[in-house]
């Protein structure tokens, strides 16, 4: 961990806020909407919950090296809705996901339409709370065809989708997005338009779409950024995420973001819509997720098991919270 310093970016910070984080943050709970557990260790996952953040969402996403069977799709997807979840679950995190056929994927098409067949089996699991992420990387004529697919997924399903915007020629990448979400007929606010910077925030917002911004070093936003975007939009229909993964991330983007807004003027009621309810606004349209079931806090004890497995290895000592009437 990054100790206290605040700052998330690609250069040196000019003035590094020593901060407390954990003292900063102590009284807010915060809603990460992207993140990829699945890469990250149990450590992060206690920090995570140190810090206040009680719930996350997981969106299917690439692994890094592409898959050569839909097989392990399927794996992938039962993971995010099986042992992810209850992983989560031990370190008192509430787990949602999105499902769905990520862009640099779609680019095997022979593949793509074999997932295609699988994504209707777990759209209505417990935790899926909307299609994603989707949307465009090279932006090719397959990456369009699964993109507008999935859409149509979404609209008979009526769930949430949360579109991965590219890295590469992003603003044509995230207009395109959003005019074909409006053509399949979704309504602007259906659609979680991800990794947002300066140069896409105001179409995004003004087209009456989510901007979720991802606060992740060296390459999306750093979060002094952040902090200026807030200033200069407000908070309505704006969120942040980590976007955490298996490259140089950071879980703790989300708190330390919000303490950083803190220390910079930025209300409280402002911080708490971008780093947790807009979230939870957005997603909510599934129908799956209840902020009852993270704001009374889940005792945690990791001895439970999920499919005979448990958290712990051969004699480790269990997380149990004080207030559990169990005595091991
Ligand atoms: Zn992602």
């Amino acid at each position: 961990m990054c100790g206290n310093q605040l700052f998330i970016n690609g250069e040196d910070a000019v003035s590094p806020l020593s901060v407390d984080l954990l003292e900063t943050v102590k009284e807010m709970n915060f809603f990460d909407p992207h993140i990829h557990m699945t890469s990250r260790t149990t450590d992060d996952y206690q920090a995570m919950a140190d810090a206040g953040i009680v719930a996350i969402i997981e969106p299917a996403f690439w692994l890094g090296q592409p898959r050569t069977s839909a097989h392990t799709f399927k794996d992938y997807y039962s993971s995010l809705i099986g042992w992810e979840r209850f992983r989560a679950s031990q370190f008192g995190i509430k787990h949602y996901c999105t499902i769905g056929l990520n862009a640099k994927e779609a680019n095997n098409t022979a593949l793509a339409a074999q997932v295609m067949e699988l994504l209707p089996l777990f759209l209505h699991k417990e935790g899926v709370v909307g299609i994603g992420e989707i949307g465009f990387d090279d932006q090719t004529a397959a990456e369009e065809h699964y993109y507008r697919l999935q859409l149509e997924l979404a609209k008979k399903a009526r769930l949430p989708v949360q579109v991965h915007t590219p890295h590469r020629d992003k603003k044509r990448g995230t207009l395109r997005s959003m005019e074909i979400a409006l053509e399949h007929g979704l309504a602007p606010d259906q659609l979680i338009i991800d990794h947002n910077n300066e140069e896409t925030v105001e179409e995004v917002l003004s087209r009456g779409f989510w901007a979720a911004f991802t606060i992740y070093p060296f390459t999306k936003m750093g979060n002094e950024r952040m902090v200026e975007l807030v200033k200069r939009y407000g908070a309505a229909r704006i969120m942040i995420n980590s976007a955490a993964d298996w490259g140089i991330s950071d879980p703790l983007a989300v708190p330390k973001t919000a303490a950083l807004m803190k220390a910079k003027g930025i209300s409280d009621e402002e911080i708490r819509l971008v780093t947790y309810q807009n979230a939870i606004t957005a997603f909510a349209r599934s129908g799956q997720l209840d902020p009852q079931d993270f704001v009374v806090k889940a005792k945690v004890d990791q001895r439970e098991k999920f499919a005979g497995n448990s958290v712990l290895r051969g004699g480790q000592q269990p997380r149990i919270d004080k207030s559990s009437i169990i005595i091991s």
